[in-house]
């Protein structure tokens, strides 16, 4: 195989790190992997971008950067969500077209889908219709990725494509409470009740519902787009299973066995009520695929979480 430098833009952050672990079993002869990290670049700035390029004459990017964050903190800045991520995007793949890079995947998102639309939804919805109101600076910014792509496939015959996972969780997630999402945000707070003997708190009514990906089985998904999808329309990476906000937090207060009391606060938003996606363009491609089961995913992020306490992102 031709040598590949595959630059993994976002590289130290929950999914990048899934694909590190992920790549540990399945390294290919002939691959380079590079995980940057915001202090290897600023992609908000075309020059420290260009420069990045420059530095390492990338043939393939994983583009994962972004300014990322749960319901609360997207309702804060939805400005800063838009304008960060549009500049990130439109930096890395004009810098990937002018260095001939061979092939880019960009990371959009589930929770960027029409808010009013008809369940479940597939890659071909996503422009139907305005996103929730909650998060609709990130969800435009992401929604161009796709114009991009297809755009940069018109003019300049680039092979860019994107992924669109469901609500992501695993070991270096950002636990924490006010801007994180949901899964590490009741890790900390469960652990945090354990540790204190005050109640563990679920923000909402509990009712919504998610699905959830493993970061490392999203990680080995991500491997496989980057070697093998050949398509410019986006994939939805998401498993088959969809749950309630209040089975997800009692799956969190078993695996930290802890024995309180629990609270929702219901005057807490509840976002969106479901976002439910349909992964059979994957299945298609990848019948075999297994997903780690939910309650074991859950059970080896909070023993990751209470392991790494010290350094964990909160
Ligand atoms: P994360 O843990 O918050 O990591 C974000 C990464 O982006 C970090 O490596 C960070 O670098 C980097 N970054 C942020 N601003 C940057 C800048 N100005 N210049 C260069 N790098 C910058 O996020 P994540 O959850 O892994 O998300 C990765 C991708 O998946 C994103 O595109 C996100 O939209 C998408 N996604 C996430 C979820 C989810 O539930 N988490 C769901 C669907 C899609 P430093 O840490 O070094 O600052
Ligand atoms: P979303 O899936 O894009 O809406 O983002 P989140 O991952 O932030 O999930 C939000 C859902 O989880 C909402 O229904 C919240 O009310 C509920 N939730 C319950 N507890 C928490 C918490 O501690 N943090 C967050 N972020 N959401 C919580």
């Amino acid at each position: 195989m031709e040598k590949r430098v595959i630059l993994v833009t976002g590289g130290t952050g929950l999914v990048g790190k899934g694909i590190e672990t992920a790549l540990e079993s399945c390294k290919e002869e002939g691959e380079e992997w590079i995980f940057l990290s915001s202090k290897d670049a600023d992609l908000s700035s075309e020059s420290s971008t260009m420069a990045l390029f420059e530095k390492y004459k990338p043939t393939h990017v994983i583009h994962l950067a972004a300014i990322v964050g749960g319901l609360f903190a997207n309702m804060k800045a939805n400005c800063d969500f838009f304008r960060l991520n549009m500049k990130m995007n439109t930096n890395i793949l004009e810098m990937a077209q002018k260095f001939n890079v061979k092939k880019v995947v960009s990371c959009m998102s589930t929770c960027i889908f029409p808010d009013k639309t008809t369940y479940p939804i597939d890659e071909t919805m996503l422009h139907n219709g305005p996103p929730h109101s909650s998060n609709y600076g990130y969800s435009y910014a992401k929604r161009m990725i796709d114009v991009l792509n297809r755009s940069y496939k018109e003019q300049y015959n680039c092979d860019f494509t994107s992924i669109i996972p469901c609500n992501v969780f695993g070991p270096h997630d950002n636990f924490n409470i006010q801007n994180g999402h949901v899964v590490p945000g009741l890790i900390n707070k469960v652990v945090e009740a354990q540790k204190n003997g005050t109640p563990f708190e679920i923000w909402g009514t509990g009712s919504p519902l998610r699905q959830f990906i493993y970061s490392i089985d999203l990680g080995k998904l991500i491997i496989w787009v980057l070697r093998e999808y050949k398509e410019v329309d986006p994939i939805i990476l998401a498993s088959d299973q969809e749950v309630s906000i209040k089975d997800v937090a009692f799956m969190i207060k078993d695996a930290a066995e802890f024995q309180g009391e629990v609270k929702f606060l219901t005057d807490k938003a509840d976002g969106q009520f479901k976002k439910t996606a349909s992964n059979d363009k994957l299945k298609c491609y990848l019948p075999q695929f297994q997903f780690t089961p939910l309650e074991t995913a859950i059970k080896e992020s909070v023993t990751w979480y209470k392991e790494n306490y010290a350094t964990a992102r909160r």
